[in-house]
């Protein structure tokens, strides 16, 4: 007999070769006939493979990460069989499962791929499908294996063979399809019941730009149809919500080749907009005991170093900067904390100085590679909302709360309601890796969880994923259409303050060494601005459009009118521009709505007589007359609402 260990810490007695199915079914009928797959002592099995030992087990449905992929992955096997049904003889790359579908790289010779072939295996697929033919496991000699595709001719699965040793190779088959794959699969095709392929791209084998180039095709698959239409709704809502097509549209923010590609250029709404949210993080920071610090572009390359980042990053980023100085080089800065710690050194520090909270918005320069650049979010020249806090290790959980506040201050104010933070700690058995003390890695790593757990977050622990310099905890914000994106981080140091030396003198008049913790809430500005862009659709809130008001004459002869209505709010700190263009007023209002502005002030004849403005509401519609002070004092009371509400959270320091 063996245990096997539930996740509810319940367990139970089988006989050895029991499978995850077997379990299932032991417990319900209506779980077993949704498992999909299953994790076993944390590896993702086939549900049917045999269990000989003692195990803990959990049963993956649908909504687990694991059986998604899983499932994506059986996906792209059944797409490969019906490949092989419409076009005879085409050879198979790799056909993994990625973040939502799958993908095979498949070589077709000299044929193209077209959207109509698209769609006859798209119906090959499901006929495939309902075969419900069971995905077979197969362990195979490595002589076995090469036979069986040097027979099939197939040049991409024999060279992956020649990675791989004898006795770790397996085999799949679905229907009259097998692969060279180490699984996990799902226990057959029937449970594939909606298809969808959605791209074809070009893909080197290998990803090396020497080799030939495949056909890839990209799908994605679901247990139900109707899961399919909302995932495709969903699809196209994010195509309208780009960032990149919202920066265009609004006029935030634009690239140019010969500036260089990474490199945005922020346009005057673009750039009050990100002043907008410096000044709201800033005034934050000020109420919560931070000190404005601001340090250059560049730094000599000895302190980069001192810091250990010019290993890090120094052989594949920017190259260092000569100067007509024999032996003198500069780099541009990949990170703000060298600069910070050499601030915290150019005067002595005593405990009653600690902490010291050095904030800068610093902007950092990274080489990404020309094919990872994307929009805002993978950019090579980016703004961080950086502090650094040097503390004593008691101040670490104290810290840690008063920053956690900020973060989700800032999420809130920020329309964030959904967030989860992972923690991420040392791994539970090599610790050989990891600079700093025993003592102080306890510390730090408990202060964390209960910080988190102290402020109530929905958390979850990753061992094995701390820095080597130290614990962190990171925020993953989840947005209006559910997607996730890392947001900010916090994350303690006991490597630098060590590299750098850094000291103050205790109460008991001893030299000590300061804990470091590296905060950025938004994480940077180009990346914020892109989710925060994706997540409200480009309709900012009230107190962060760049342009709160438009108004628009209905008529050139009322431009006078219009422009008394601009001071008025001006005065009262309302954003307000006029469209004084010799168009119609239909027009000027179809224009504005495209621009997003949250409201229009239609002014004509009447409204000029009684000093009265027709307001309308983006994506509304009318709201009727009110005189110009009416509509001042209401935006600003809107605004001051918008604000207030969040305040409360933000803890003093
Ligand atoms: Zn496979
Ligand atoms: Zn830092």
């Amino acid at each position: 007999m063996i245990h096997i260990t539930l996740p509810d810490g319940s367990v139970r007695e089988y006989n050895a070769g029991v499978s995850a199915a077997d379990v299932a079914r032991s417990i319900n009928e209506g779980l077993a006939r949704k498992v999909l797959a299953a994790e076993v002592n944390g590896e993702i099995w086939d549900s049917s493979r045999p269990i000989n030992n003692d195990a803990s087990l959990r049963l993956l449905t649908w909504d687990d990460k694991g059986a998604k992929s899983t499932f994506w992955h059986s996906s792209a096997h059944l797409m490969a069989e019906a490949l092989e049904a419409l076009f005879p003889g085409v050879k198979l790359g790799i056909g993994p499962a990625i973040e939502s579908g799958f993908y095979y790289d498949v070589d077709l010779g000299d044929r193209s791929i077209t959207e109509d072939d698209l769609r006859k295996l798209e119906i090959k697929m499901k006929e495939l499908a309902k075969h419900n033919s069971v995905y077979e496991r197969k362990d195979v000699s490595k002589n076995d294996a090469i036979a069986y595709f040097t027979d099939k001719a197939d040049p991409y699965k024999l060279e992956l063979l020649e990675g791989l040793s004898d006795g770790s190779i397996t085999f799949y088959t679905q229907g009259g399809f097998t692969d060279l794959c180490r699984g996990p699969h799902i226990p057959n095709t029937g449970f594939i019941k909606a298809v969808k392929l959605t791209n074809i791209a070009g893909a080197y084998w290998r990803g090396n730009e020497k080799n030939k180039m495949l056909t890839r095709i990209y799908g994605i698959t679901f247990p139900q149809q109707k899961e399919l239409d909302e995932y495709l709704v969903l699809l196209e809502e994010a195509k309208k919500r780009d960032h990149r097509k919202l920066g265009k549209e609004l006029e935030l923010f634009t690239f140019s080749e010969k500036v260089g590609s990474g490199l945005p250029l922020w346009l005057p709404k673009g750039a009050m907009l990100r002043e907008r949210l410096q000044q709201f993080l800033q005034k934050a920071q000020l109420e919560t005991g931070y000190l404005p610090v601001i340090t250059p572009h560049i730094g000599s390359k000895q302190l980069y170093v001192t810091s250990g980042h010019w290993e890090k990053y120094g052989k594949d980023s920017f190259r260092p900067i000569t100067t007509p100085q024999e032996g003198e080089e500069f780099m541009l800065k990949p990170m703000n904390c060298p600069h910070h710690c050499e601030i915290y050194k150019s005067s002595p520090r005593s405990y009653k100085d600690l902490p010291l909270r050095l904030a800068e918005f610093g902007t950092v320069y990274r080489y990404e590679q020309s094919g990872e650049l994307h929009g805002l979010t993978r950019v090579r020249g980016f703004t961080q909302d950086d502090a650094h806090l040097f503390c004593t290790p008691d101040q670490v959980s104290n810290e840690f709360m008063k920053v956690i506040d900020l973060v989700l201050y800032v999420f809130e104010s920020l329309g964030f309601t959904e967030y989860t933070a992972q923690v991420s700690l040392r791994d539970k058995e090599d610790r050989s890796k990891y600079i700093g003390t025993e003592e102080n890695w306890a510390i730090a790593e408990n202060s964390i969880i209960d910080a988190a757990a102290a402020k109530g977050l929905n958390t979850v622990i990753e061992y094995g994923e701390a820095a080597f310099y130290g614990p962190k905890l990171d925020f993953m914000v989840r947005d209006a259409l559910g997607r996730r994106w890392q947001l900010g981080t916090i994350q303690v140091d006991y490597n630098l303050p060590e590299r750098f030396e850094l000291e103050y003198v205790d109460s008991d008049n001893t030299r000590k060494r300061p804990v470091m913790i590296h905060r950025a809430p938004f994480g940077s500005m180009e990346r914020f601005i892109a989710v925060l862009l994706e997540h409200c659709g480009g309709n900012l809130p009230l107190w962060l459009a760049p342009l709160q008001v438009k108004v628009l004459p209905i008529s050139d002869k009322y431009n006078d009118y219009a422009q008394k209505v601009i001071e008025t709010l001006k005065n009262s700190d309302v954003r307000a521009e006029i469209d004084d263009r010799s168009e119609k007023i239909g027009r000027k209002i179809r224009d504005t709505e495209l621009m997003k502005v949250p409201y229009m002030l239609i002014v004509g004849e009447k409204e000029a007589a009684e000093g009265m403005v027709a307001v309308r509401k983006h994506g509304e519609g009318d709201k009727g007359a009110v005189t110009i002070a009416e509509f001042a004092t209401e935006i600003q009371n809107i605004v001051k609402e918008q604000m207030k509400g969040k305040r409360q959270n933000t803890v003093q320091a």
